[in-house]
């Protein structure tokens, strides 16, 4: 068996979906996520009160959570109305 290619978030970017470059990935991921919530938005960033900061950016200030929170709450209702339209 051959592994020229490098298995984890290098294998994964390089389109191999074996366990090990998901399990990687996924990783890297959370990682990735954690620290844009430790490092948070600065008080000035205009992207406050959009659902990119609070998805994105992690941002949990009381603006990104409302929007966000309004967000999902209009995704559920419409995921509802379909339901009950078809
Ligand atoms: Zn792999
Ligand atoms: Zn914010």
């Amino acid at each position: 068996m051959t592994r020229a290619l490098t298995h984890g978030v290098a294998g994964y970017n390089r389109g191999c979906r074996c366990r090990e470059c998901c399990a990687a990935y996924s990783r890297y991921r959370k990682d990735l996520r954690a620290r844009h919530a430790e490092r948070g938005l600065d008080p000035a960033d205009p992207r406050h009160g959009t659902v990119n900061g609070y998805t994105n950016l992690g941002c949990r200030c009381r603006p990104c959570t409302v929007v966000a929170s309004a967000v999902n709450a209009a995704n559920k209702r419409a995921r509802a109305l379909k339901l009950r339209a078809s």
